[in-house]
């Protein structure tokens, strides 16, 4: 079986229209949705990431508070933006862009973000909401991955999906949004980790396999059921001389030898990806909404 490869890209852009209509109809009410953008520092990657998002905001018509700020910045100076936005009511959504620099304390500034403006998700009055069921922004990495499934026609009631990783923004989310009694749940969940001896026992019981370990070819074709689903998280960088940038990215899963065995898979890049920051603006415009009355 050679599998049917998920288009992350594509799949992103139908709900970036999606999102782009319901945008427009928010502006004929007066209302532009909001995403204030925080990135301490100068980590490249962090500022690419920021940049991607912020053009995202911009394609589907989102307003972004775009705030650049020095790696020299003290926690009450960021705590201090951080609060400005929870109290604009023009904002509906706060991304503080991480890791931080390593003298601001990551879970204070999470705290510090009003629950109703966490799009990340990752607040833990938000996490909790998601947890027991309530009415919660969903995390947008794990989001993305269950869009992936529904979107594909993939049954996730009733299947047991086991998912590898156990991090608080890819893999305890994700295992947790999977079992919720709700239309993107009713599955049976495992979650495997470094701790677990031999993964591949747990994984060739799978009907979906997702892979959110940080390391290559942790996902080996031996690991994998014939016509399993297969989710791959993992982004990672593999030195390639023939590469202008000097490496390429590959996943978690070893996608060429999978793909024969699987009946779906996503690629990396251009799988879980673009669904990331697709679940952002998502999660914004839903603020919106929210902050408006509209649902
Ligand atoms: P993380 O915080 O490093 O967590 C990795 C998890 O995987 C940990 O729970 C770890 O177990 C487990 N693990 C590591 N190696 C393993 C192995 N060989 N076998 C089984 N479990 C293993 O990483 P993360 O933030 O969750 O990210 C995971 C991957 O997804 C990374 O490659 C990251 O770049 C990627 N990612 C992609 C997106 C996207 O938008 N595409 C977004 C977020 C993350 P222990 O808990 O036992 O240490």
């Amino acid at each position: 079986m050679t599998a049917l490869i998920i288009d992350g890209k594509k799949i992103a852009t139908e709900i970036r229209e999606e999102l782009k209509g319901e945008v427009f109809k928010l502006k004929h009410r007066g209302i532009v949705p909001g995403l204030g953008v925080i990135l301490v520092g100068d980590d490249p990657a962090s500022k690419s990431y920021v940049t991607a998002k912020e053009k995202a905001c911009e394609e589907i018509g989102l307003f972004s508070d775009d705030n650049r700020l020095s790696s020299r910045t003290s926690q009450p100076e960021l705590m201090a933006v951080i609060a400005r936005m929870n109290r604009d009511p023009k904002i509906n959504g706060i991304l503080v862009q991480l890791p931080l620099p390593r003298h601001l304390s990551e879970s204070d500034v999470l705290l510090a973000i009003d629950p109703e403006k966490d799009v990340d998700g990752f607040n833990p009055t938000n996490v909790g909401r998601m947890v027991v069921g309530e009415k919660a922004f969903l995390p947008c990495t794990p989001h993305g991955c269950i869009q992936l499934l529904l979107r594909s026609q993939v049954k996730i009631e009733g299947a047991h999906v086991v998912v590898v990783g156990r991090s608080n923004i890819v893999g305890k989310p994700l295992a947790n949004m999977l079992m919720q009694k709700s239309p993107y749940g009713n599955a049976t969940v495992t979650i495997c980790h470094t701790r677990t001896p031999d993964i591949g026992s747990f994984t060739r019981q799978a009907d979906i396999v997702i892979a959110a370990a940080g390391k290559p070819n942790t996902i080996t074709a031996d690991m994998i059921r014939e016509g399993a689903v297969v989710i791959d998280v993992g982004v990672n960088r593999i030195p390639d001389p023939t590469k202008k940038a000097g490496f390429r990215l590959v996943g978690d899963v070893d996608f060429e030898a999978v793909k024969e065995k699987a009946s779906m898979i996503t690629p990396v890049p251009g799988g879980v990806g673009p669904m990331t920051i697709t679940m952002l603006l998502y999660n914004t415009v839903e603020s919106a909404k929210r902050a408006n009355a509209l649902v």
